[in-house]
């Protein structure tokens, strides 16, 4: 709080009112002066929010507020600037909130719920400033990374037992979030892709009822939310034999994600780790076929900062945790993504995804 231009911050973004509280419930605001933070919620979550609250040990105190939590939010913030304005003649009156999270009419409302002087002036739109906090990890949120990823290595070993020629490829996203719940996941961190075949070549294909093919790619994208902490991985494995250029274009991938994941490094620019996948595909004349960036931040949720894109001058710092995942598409015909987790340290990378990546036939 002492290093950003506002007194005072409103928190609405549920993500970042878990990183700062602890509270996991659907409905809150967090209040946030120099000297005091506040959650606010409804009773439905009296019990839950103390609970969870406390045993974040950050010093938030909560308030169950009767009408909307973010109104009562901006009331309590209000009134807490007004005294200490009133206290000490520096204090401005003014709330940063989320710019990006924040509607129109979420605004307006705040608004008409002010004293009319502070209408005009108090609510002061800002960046995000959780977000980039939560890009960096701490050691405990680090070691339940490590477990949501292992949970994944378990599922993809699973799942190797369940495929075969015929089966639809909703069965297979059955079985992994199946077995995912079974195992203690909260959910899944977003909607399971399972493309088989021709529809490999979607690089987003959620599972359809297309039965496995006797012959072809099987490309599985998948993450399970554990102790509130995402994971993402993605294999592409082989039913039947591959041909010769099948082989050929999955070893290219392959060689552009161990590329990418060898460049991991505190310092190195996101761009330089996009690069390094890149340029292989390039010197082999697949890059065309690369069509999304190499990777993204994940954590709490699935996709955050940073970005490892193409010229992405934002550095790598310790703690942060990105995806690496670089694909080759050809529309029509065949498609193939490898994806690993992997943490950021000061002399290279932490492969939090522990699966096989030589090409499996099934
Ligand atoms: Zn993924
Ligand atoms: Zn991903």
């Amino acid at each position: 709080m002492a290093a950003i231009p506002v007194p005072a911050l409103l928190i609405t973004n549920l993500p970042d009112v878990r990183y700062l509280s602890g509270f996991t419930g659907s409905n809150a605001a967090l209040a946030i002066t120099r000297r005091a933070a506040r959650l606010f919620t409804d009773g439905r979550y009296t019990t839950q929010a103390a609970e969870e609250v406390k045993a974040a040990g950050l010093g938030v105190k909560v308030e169950i507020a009767s009408g909307p939590a973010s109104v009562a939010a901006i009331q309590w913030l209000a009134a807490q600037l007004g005294e200490q304005a009133a206290a000490d003649k520096t204090t401005i009156l003014q709330v940063g909130f989320d710019a990006t999270h924040t509607t129109v009419a979420e605004v307006d409302r705040w608004r008409e719920a002010l004293p009319s002087k502070l209408r005009r002036k108090l609510l002061t739109p800002t960046a995000s400033l959780v977000e980039p906090l939560r890009h960096l990890k701490d050691e405990d949120e680090l070691a339940v990374m490590r477990q949501a990823a292992a949970l994944g290595d378990e599922l993809f070993s699973h799942i190797l037992t369940i495929i075969q020629p015929g089966i639809p490829e909703t069965a297979i996203a059955a079985e992994l979030e199946y077995q995912a719940r079974m195992r203690g996941a909260e959910g899944m961190s977003f909607e399971t892709i399972v493309a088989s075949g021709v529809r490999s070549a979607l690089p987003h294909g959620r599972a359809t009822q297309t039965p496995l093919p006797r012959r072809g790619f099987l490309t599985m994208d998948f993450g399970v939310i554990l102790n509130g902490y995402c994971s993402d991985m993605t294999r592409t494995v082989y039913l039947g034999k591959p041909s010769i250029a099948e082989r050929n274009v999955y070893e290219a991938v392959l060689a552009a994600q161990e590329s990418a994941v060898a460049a991991v490094r505190a310092g190195v620019t996101c761009g330089e780790v996009d690069e390094a996948a890149r340029s292989i595909l390039r010197d082999v004349q697949l890059a065309d076929w690369f069509t999304h960036s190499t990777g993204h931040g994940v954590g709490i949720e699935i996709h955050e900062g940073p970005r490892i894109a193409a010229n992405q001058a934002e550095k790598l710092a310790p703690g942060m945790v990105i995806t690496i995942e670089p694909g080759v598409y050809f529309p029509g015909d065949f498609g193939i993504r490898i994806e690993d987790m992997v943490a950021v340290t000061r002399t290279g990378g932490e492969v939090l995804t522990h699966s096989p990546k030589a090409l499996i036939e099934l």
